[in-house]
């Protein structure tokens, strides 16, 4: 199904070491069992992501937190409507000013989702037991109230960029880059070491949910204007849906995301 790249696909052995970055998905509290949208077994991807982040093969080891105002758009008690229903979202007036671009731009169908994630609860904290000691940066999406966002680079309206994008191509977290606004924002973990950085090529994929933001943050990698190489490593993700996901699996595949094991990456990022 789908067009395969006419580039040969990139493999394990491609991946340059030292120079991929790890991108941790939305593993947060309401994402995990006893979260407010749970992901059925989210915790138990924890330890395997730990051992990921413990592996010396990445220059850059990058979670993502899904971090929603409290009347964010994408919640079913913003619009007064049932969980799960779909509705059609319009770009917000305060960053697409123009009534032509908000036309251009195009309403956009939503699922409505329980609130979750909210900024500032606990909900929207990483999962317990994730070695946040070994992260890089944290980067926030969803921030805007009016903008939801699955991939982890930028909004499918093109509005809010979350700064994963800048982060990759300098190779390196600055510290003085702690952006804000209206989804810039970049928040910094560790300090940087000085040490020379080029910019990220490969990028490996883990965390919440394979069938949402996983897969949304792979497609955006690879497309125009990122064209990161890209891996999901699979047995590192959990799926809202299970017994939807080799389809999604398909259409990662059909856009050159090449879909690996932990044991495989341990093996050469190890
Ligand atoms: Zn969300």
């Amino acid at each position: 199904m789908g067009e395969t790249r006419k580039t040969t696909l990139h493999t394990l052995e491609t991946a340059i070491l030292g120079k991929s970055a790890l991108l941790i998905i939305d593993t947060q509290n309401d994402f995990v069992e006893g979260g407010s949208l749970a992901v059925q077994g989210g915790k138990s991807i924890v330890p395997t992501i730990n051992k990921l982040l413990s592996l010396p093969g990445f220059a850059l080891r990058i979670a993502t937190k899904d971090f929603h105002p409290p009347d964010h758009i994408s919640f079913a008690r913003t619009h007064g409507k049932e969980e799960f229903a779909d509705i059609e979202i319009h770009p917000p007036e305060d960053l697409a000013p123009d009534e032509h671009d908000r036309d251009t731009l195009g309403p956009l169908k939503q699922t409505l989702w329980p609130v979750h994630c909210v900024q500032g609860t606990p909900g929207e904290s990483l999962a317990p037991g994730l070695n946040v000691d070994a992260l890089d940066a944290v980067v926030h999406k969803g921030t805007h109230k009016g903008v939801e966002s699955y991939s982890a680079f930028i909004d499918p309206w093109g509005l809010c960029p979350t700064g994963l994008d800048g982060i990759l191509k300098e190779g390196r977290v600055d510290k003085k880059s702690r952006a804000s606004g209206d989804g810039s924002e970049v928040e910094k973990t560790q300090a940087d070491e000085g040490e020379e950085r080029v910019p990220v090529k490969d990028v490996f994929i883990v965390g919440l949910a394979s069938d949402f933001c996983v897969k949304f943050t792979a497609m955006d990698a690879v497309r125009e204007g990122y064209e990161y190489r890209t891996w999901v490593i699979t047995d590192a993700t959990k799926a809202i849906k299970p017994d939807e996901i080799d389809k999604h699996w398909e259409e990662m595949k059909s856009k050159g995301i090449v879909l690996v094991t932990v044991d495989e990456v341990v093996q050469k990022l190890g």
